[in-house]
């Protein structure tokens, strides 16, 4: 890149640049960080600097746009918050005493994944760096929040898997190893779509000690491959002190109820998908949460749900424990209320940007837990152990308590930090100070006195240091050569004398070193803060679980939840449960709570009744209802008992994407196809109108073909609504099939209401007409949907039961001119023949949907 006629600098600059052709290079020279050539270029436009250039009368003028460098953070926040990096160029030595060039180097390179967060706010949310390792058919992913330090790895089967978990911890930045990334990266591209993830790589894994330590509690080599290339890449951009990085958990999915991002959307579990935000979601629902640390800790138990009964019931018998006890919950949550995000205040401890304000924080966190601890330990539940095992590190609060005074600066190079009293020097040093204050205020007043100039002043200026003033028109009053000239303004001349000079110089010095030893001893304690940093991280995970325990607490008394119970036979009994969310949403009263019922030998429930009277708010109740049982949550309803599913399946279009035809289709069968691939008989599978997307008799084929795949390979769980009331036969053919239907009644003027009241058995009509009349649509025009309606249910189209398929299919191959209503064919002719030939080599109970599909298509071709 070194061009023939660079100047040193440059070519310095182009060496470093070499090196981080992915970043903007922010290069420091003086007050500014200068960015140049195409950096300058881009950065201009995206940061609205003004391009200039470097070299301007030359043969190639260098663009150039310089940043003030203290405000160089808003601008790194610009960049890296729209997916770029920033790598930060500083003065490696004092410009005043380097000989020739002044060495510069990168000290830090900032990516999304690895910004930073300041201080230690309310802030919710994690921000995670992923690095994804392929090996012989297996995926590692190593995961990290650097500004919590919580390091995970885990080994995956399906890239598929690797994506929904990218998606589900909000991964904006992903480490790949130099070797595979251009595979892995497509591989990303396909599936994910690139935008919005950048994607880093690395070269060097080295073995270091810390890199050792971190990733010692893993077993599996791969996982320690990949969790060293992570902690590589963090090392080399981050440069600094990361202590407080905590060794490597390896996790496995199947420990956790596992659905995909889909089934996240569609039962808005963590934003409301319409409004993209939290309010209208389960967690804006159930989050009381009172500290930061909870908050994220909240979010991660909706997003992995447990399927450890044993673990599960823990949560629960805590969650009730701080239910029976209003005055116990009351009082932790007064005390968690002055609890900082400890686990940032950690970070920042271990990378040595804490000033003191930040330590404050830490010692009033920690001063809240004696209270905390005495609080619990009061109580004779289960809460009692809690309190006992939380480490109230009053060593640590009360160093800070002593040393650092309440209210400090921000700057911890100025002094102002330490307490009087707690060490004698800086005593001393104040003393020093007081007294020369002292001696200057007396100086001002005997001044006066001596010279009779009443506005004769005692000031002091950074440049020329103290001095006295004497305005223009008292000068006359001063008798000569009193005092040294110093500096003449416009309206007053300044002086001094030796003794002023000698007070300044003592006041100097005083400051200097005051100030000084001030850093040291914030530096000794930020210290030890850091050699505590793991008992810190501790405190904050206990603290983060009893805060979302008892904000789960707080949400069963609100919301009229209730503890769930797990069996082992197989059956759901949910007795007037509800949707929350929905709940939440309506007036008073106005939610009517449903029964689930599924005995063991029900394994589906076939929905029906008139759009908008309820199937899909039942259906996804029931899903939340599981979700926040196996998170360890009390549920709404007045009863539930449960078995402890593997895995959730929803498939639940929204109306307006059904609009949008084939394509959509696609995508409804695609995830049918997952469900029916991946699903257990432990599974819960939800199927909101099948099959709607496409020609009713297609759709109606494949809904039948789909559900009677669940109920001959599958037997999950399965909650199926659908507006094909031909469907409803089926129940009679399935003994693992039962019908329920939303109640709605019409009245005497023939209006229709709903009853929002799940029933057993199908819906008798279908109210679309109904519906269609509610909507205001013509009277003629309703009218005559009703005739069509009754010619159209006198032609009695039907479900085949599956020997009844064989045999009439056959039947017609044989020539016979008895019609199959379903597929309304005339069998004369010979291609009708080799269509039903066709159809014949079908074997419908082994064909999973998508085969169904293709099958279809196959039929639709040979017309
Ligand atoms: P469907 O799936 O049958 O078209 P939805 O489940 O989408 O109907 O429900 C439509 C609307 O009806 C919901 O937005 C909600 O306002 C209301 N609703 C649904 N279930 C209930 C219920 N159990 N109690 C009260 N209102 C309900």
């Amino acid at each position: 890149m070194v061009k023939p006629a660079d100047t040193p600098m440059m070519v310095q600059y182009h060496e470093i640049k070499s090196q981080y052709p992915d970043a903007f290079v922010f290069y420091r020279l003086g007050d500014f960080y200068e960015l140049f050539e195409e950096d300058a270029i881009q950065g201009a436009k995206l940061l609205e600097l003004t391009l200039t250039a470097r070299n301007k009368n030359s043969e190639n003028p260098v663009p150039m746009a310089g940043i003030p460098h203290h405000a160089v953070k808003n601008y790194i926040d610009i960049l890296v918050d729209q997916g770029h990096k920033v790598a930060i160029v500083e003065q490696m030595e004092d410009p005043a005493t380097a000989q020739g060039m002044v060495k510069r180097d990168v000290v830090q390179l900032i990516t999304p994944g690895t910004k930073m967060f300041d201080g230690a706010g309310s802030d919710k949310q994690n921000n995670y760096l992923a690095a994804i390792l392929p090996s012989e058919g297996t995926w590692v992913l190593a995961y990290i929040d650097l500004s919590t330090g919580e390091l995970k790895a885990t080994t995956m089967h399906r890239f598929s898997d690797v994506i929904d978990e990218l998606r589900s911890l909000e991964v904006k930045e992903v480490v790949l190893r130099k070797n595979d990334e251009q595979t892995t990266r497509q591989q990303l591209a396909t599936q994910l779509g690139e935008r919005g993830l950048v994607i880093s790589t690395q070269t060097v894994i080295g073995e270091n000690a810390t890199v050792s330590f971190l990733t010692q509690p893993l077993i599996k080599s791969d996982e320690v491959s990949a969790t060293a290339m992570l902690l590589n890449y963090i090392f080399d951009t981050q440069r600094r002190n990361l202590d407080h990085i905590v060794p490597a958990v390896s996790y496995e999915r199947l420990t956790y109820l596992k659905f995909n991002q889909d089934t996240r959307t569609n039962l808005d579990l963590i934003e409301n998908t319409r409004t993209k935000k939290r309010a209208g979601s389960l967690l804006g629902l159930i989050d009381a949460t009172h500290t930061a640390m909870g908050g994220r800790l909240l979010k991660q138990w909706v997003l992995k749900p447990l399927r450890d009964q044993h673990d599960i019931e823990s949560r629960l018998d805590l969650v009730q424990a701080f239910q029976g006890d209003f005055f116990t919950r009351g009082a932790l949550q007064d005390h968690l209320k002055s609890v900082y995000d400890l686990e940032r205040l950690s970070a920042r401890a271990a990378m040595g940007t804490m000033n003191a304000r930040e330590l404050v924080q830490l010692k009033r966190s920690l001063l809240a837990i004696p209270g905390v601890k005495s609080v619990l330990s009061e109580t004779t539940s289960i809460l009692k152990a809690t309190g006992d095992q939380l480490d109230d590190m009053v060593d640590l609060a009360g160093l800070i308590e002593e040393a650092i005074i309440d209210d400090p600066p921000i700057s911890v190079r100025e002094g102002d930090i330490i307490n009087d009293g707690f060490d004698e020097k800086i005593d001393t040093y104040r003393r020093v100070l007081h007294d020369n204050q002292k001696w200057l205020a007396q100086l001002e007043t005997d001044e006066r006195a001596a010279t009779g100039i009443n506005s004769l002043k005692v000031g002091y200026n950074k440049n020329f240091g103290y001095f006295i003033e004497v305005t223009k028109a008292n000068i006359v009053k001063l008798e000569e050569n009193r005092y040294e000239r110093l500096q003449t303004l416009t309206n007053a001349e300044r002086f001094v004398t030796p003794e002023l000079k000698e007070h300044e110089r003592l006041i100097i010095e005083a400051q200097a070193k005051r100030a000084q030893r001030e850093y040291e001893l914030f530096v000794t304690v930020r210290e030890r803060v850091k050699a505590n940093i793991s008992r810190v991280q501790k405190l904050a995970q206990q603290i983060a679980r009893l805060d979302v325990l008892a904000a789960l607490a707080d949400v069963a008394d609100n919301h009229r939840f209730i503890r769930p119970t797990f069996t082992e036979h197989n059956n759901i009994a949910i007795k007037q449960g509800r949707h929350p969310v929905v709940e939440s949403l309506l007036g008073a009263g106005e939610f009517v709570a449903n029964d689930v019922m599924l005995d063991q030998k029900t394994n589906m429930q076939l929905i029906t009744g008139p759009n908008m009277a309820g199937k899909s708010t039942y259906m996804r109740e029931l899903a939340l209802i599981v979700i926040l049982a196996q998170m360890g949550s009390f549920v709404p309803a007045e009863y539930a008992e449960l078995p402890i599913f593997d895995q959730i399946f929803t498939r639940i279009g929204a109306n307006d994407d059904m609009a949008m035809g084939q394509s959509t289709f696609m995508v409804e069968m695609a995830e049918a196809n997952h469900a029916l691939q991946e699903a257990t008989a432990h599974s819960l599978v939800l199927f909101d109108e099948l099959g709607r997307g496409t020609a009713t008799y297609d759709g109606m084929a494949l809904a039948q073909a789909i559900i009677e795949f669940l109920d001959a390979h599958i037997h999950a769980k399965t909650l199926f609504s659908t507006h094909y009331h031909e469907l409803t036969t089926l129940a009679d053919q399935h003994a693992s099939i039962e019908n329920v239907h939303v109640g709605a009644v019409e009245d005497d003027a023939g209006q229709l209401h709903f009853l929002h009241q799940i029933q057993k058995g199908p819906a008798d009509k279908s109210y679309g007409i109904h519906v269609a009349a509610l909507a205001g649509l013509p009277d003629e025009l309703i009218a005559n949907a009703t005739k069509i309606l009754t010619v159209l249910e006198n032609q009695k189209i039907v479900t085949i039961a599956p020997q009844q398929l064989e045999t009439d299919l056959k039947s017609k191959t044989d020539g016979l001119s008895e019609q199959v209503a379903l597929f309304n064919i005339d069998v004369v002719d010979t291609e009708t023949k080799k269509l039903l030939a066709t159809l014949d080599s079908f074997d419908v109970l082994k064909m999973t949907p998508i085969d169904t599909m293709n099958a279809l298509n196959t039929l639709k071709q040979l017309r």
